[in-house]
């Protein structure tokens, strides 16, 4: 069998074009939705994330600002920029982009932004309410993976789900996600990690599993059963002297073997990260939403 690829880039064509009814709504009533990006140091992967959100935010008619402070920055100052971002009624959206430099607080200053404009789905208001099953930002990652399930037509619902990583910003909000009697969910959910014995074991019985370590070549042909769904959130560097940047991207997943045997299974790049994004301009577009009520 050869996978069916799971396009990211498409579906996250999709959600823009919308989106755009949504923004026309809004332009209606004056209102353009804003993302503001904080970055604090030259962290150069961060450089790349924080260009291509805002590129994004413009293309597709929402305002975008990206404020860049010094990686030698003090706490304070970081908390106060952010307060003046919630003060401001034509901001929607804030976005602290991670990692933050050492000695500046990861937990102070995400807890600083308002959970409503906390388009990122971060703060621990929104995921308390995201485990109790109350309406809150989703974490754009873990979002974007159930909607390219759903939009795909591979519902999780009865399935059992093996999720391997537990961060708070994939693994966990993920499986917690799978696990809630909704939509697109309703999932049995095991979640794996580096403290899991036998890891096949449980990569071997998923229907729909999810590969969030950060380590190339952690799910091999192997570990998976014939006409699993997988998701590669992954996105590993390697070194490739024939690439013209001198290397490229791969994921979690032995692509290449996996795929002989998998029913679908998305390629990286182009599976999950546009999907990242365009879940954050959705998140933005509701922000602005919400802020007429
Ligand atoms: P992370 O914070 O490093 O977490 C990795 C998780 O995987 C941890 O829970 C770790 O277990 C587990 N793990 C690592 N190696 C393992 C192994 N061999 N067996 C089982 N579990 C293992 O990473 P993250 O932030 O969740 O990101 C995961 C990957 O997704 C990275 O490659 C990242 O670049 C990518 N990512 C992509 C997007 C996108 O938009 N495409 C967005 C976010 C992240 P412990 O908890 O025991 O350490």
């Amino acid at each position: 069998m050869q996978a069916k690829l799971i396009d990211g880039k498409e579906i996250a064509a999709q959600i823009y074009t919308e989106l755009q009814m949504r923004l026309a709504a809004l332009s209606a009533k004056g209102i353009i939705p804003h993302l503001s990006v904080v970055l604090v140091g030259d962290d150069p992967a961060s450089q790349v994330y924080v260009r291509t959100k805002q590129k994004t935010c413009e293309k597709y008619g929402l305002g975008s600002e990206t404020l860049r402070l010094p990686a030698e920055t003090p706490e304070k100052q970081v908390l106060d920029l952010l307060d003046k971002l919630n003060k401001n009624p034509q901001v929607h959206g804030i976005l602290v982009q991670l990692p933050l430099p050492k000695g500046i607080s990861t937990q102070r200053v995400i807890e600083q932004i308002l959970p409503e404009k906390d388009v990122d789905g971060f703060h621990p208001i929104n995921r308390g309410r995201l485990v109790a099953g109350q309406d809150c930002f989703l974490p754009c990652t873990p979002a974007g993976m159930q909607q390219l399930l759903a939009r795909y037509g591979y519902s999780p619902e009865n399935k059992h789900v093996v999720v391997v990583g537990r961060s708070l910003i994939v693994g966990l909000p993920f499986a917690i996600m799978m696990v809630l009697k909704k939509e697109h969910a309703n999932a049995t959910v095991t979640i794996c990690h580096t403290g899991t014995k036998n890891l096949a074991d449980h990569t071997r019985s998923a229907d729909i599993l999810v590969a969030a370590s950060g380590r190339p070549n952690t799910i091999t042909a192997d570990m998976v059963r014939e006409g699993v769904v997988v998701i590669d959130v992954g996105v590993n560097r390697v070194e490739d002297p024939s690439a013209e940047r001198g290397y490229r991207l791969i994921g979690d997943v032995d692509f290449a073997g996996v795929s002989q045997k998998a029913a679908a299974i998305t390629p990286v790049p182009g599976g999950v990260g546009p999907m990242t994004i365009a879940m954050l301009l959705m998140n933005t577009v509701r922000a602005a939403e919400n802020s007429l009520t």
